[in-house]
């Protein structure tokens, strides 16, 4: 049996990317999933995974709530969903604020809301969340409101942890790198004009990791799985850096 065999596990934004080599890391776990993202056509060719999927806008509250109670009592919720805005102190508009701040923050205390009462119940429960090391860790460039909503990740991963310590409920977060996904390729287009081409722009990526590489999205799942699993049954509160050696 896997580390995850018996236990009910929910992943938000896992059509691609993290949350999508998370889903199907819990399931080579033996966990059983709900894999959910707002673009339906993203979870295509989960179920033969043996995974369950849904539609679901981590915005609208009342499908959130709606979703985690129809997925049952769940043992693990991991929280991946989250946008990156290049952008500055000075370049911010008001609608990038509300929408990180919405997306990034507040739609992860409406899931862990949800999740709660079901995890009091049956004694225990991990919530993973995602944060980066852009964040309280280390400040990066182009980065303000993106880094400003991961270090609230962090003091809301430390509040629940501190708040249910005492019923079996862990919850911590992942600070990565940079990471190979669908999103990353799109920063690195759209900062293409600016360094002088395609390459030179995943260069300038690449060239932040100490280890000369990005990181794969699998590599964040062995560290979410480690974070779900009974593994880390001693590990609350935590912001666990992941990345290439970016912050050495
Ligand atoms: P991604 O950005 O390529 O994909 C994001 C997924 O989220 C998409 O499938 C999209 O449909 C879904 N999504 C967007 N809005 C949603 C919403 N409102 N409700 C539900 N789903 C929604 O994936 P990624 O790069 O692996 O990023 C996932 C998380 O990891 C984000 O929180 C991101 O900030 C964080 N992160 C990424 C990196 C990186 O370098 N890629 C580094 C550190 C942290």
């Amino acid at each position: 049996a896997g580390r995850l065999a018996g236990k009910r596990c929910f992943v938000t934004a896992a059509g691609q990317g993290i949350g999508r080599a998370s889903a199907l890391a819990f399931a080579a776990e033996g966990g059983s999933v709900l894999a959910t993202d707002r673009d339906a056509a993203k979870l295509e060719g989960l179920a033969a995974q043996g995974i369950e999927t849904a539609a679901l806008d981590v915005l609208d509250d009342a499908a959130v709530a709606a979703a985690i109670a129809a997925a049952g009592p769940l043992d693990v919720l991991f929280n991946c969903a989250g946008f990156v805005h290049q952008n500055t102190v000075e370049s911010c508009t008001d609608a990038e604020w509300d929408f990180a701040f919405g997306l990034n923050v507040r739609s992860m205390w409406q899931t862990i809301r949800a999740t709660l009462p079901g995890m009091i119940a049956r004694g225990g429960g991990s919530i993973v969340n995602m944060s980066s090391a852009c964040s309280s860790v280390k400040g990066a460039p182009n980065r303000f409101l993106y880094g400003t909503t991961k270090a609230a990740v962090i003091g809301m991963t430390k509040s629940v942890a501190t708040e249910y310590v005492t019923r079996g409920i862990r919850c911590n977060c992942l600070c990565p790198g940079t990471v190979d996904t669908p999103s990353l390729e799109e920063r690195i287009a759209a900062n293409a004009a600016a360094a002088g081409g395609l390459d030179q722009a995943r260069a300038a990526f690449v060239a932040r990791q100490a280890m000369g590489r990005l990181a794969t999205a699998e590599e964040m799942a062995a560290l979410v799985v480690y974070l779900a699993a009974p593994d880390s049954t001693f590990v609350t509160g935590q912001a666990i850096v992941i990345d290439g050696g970016w912050t050495l």
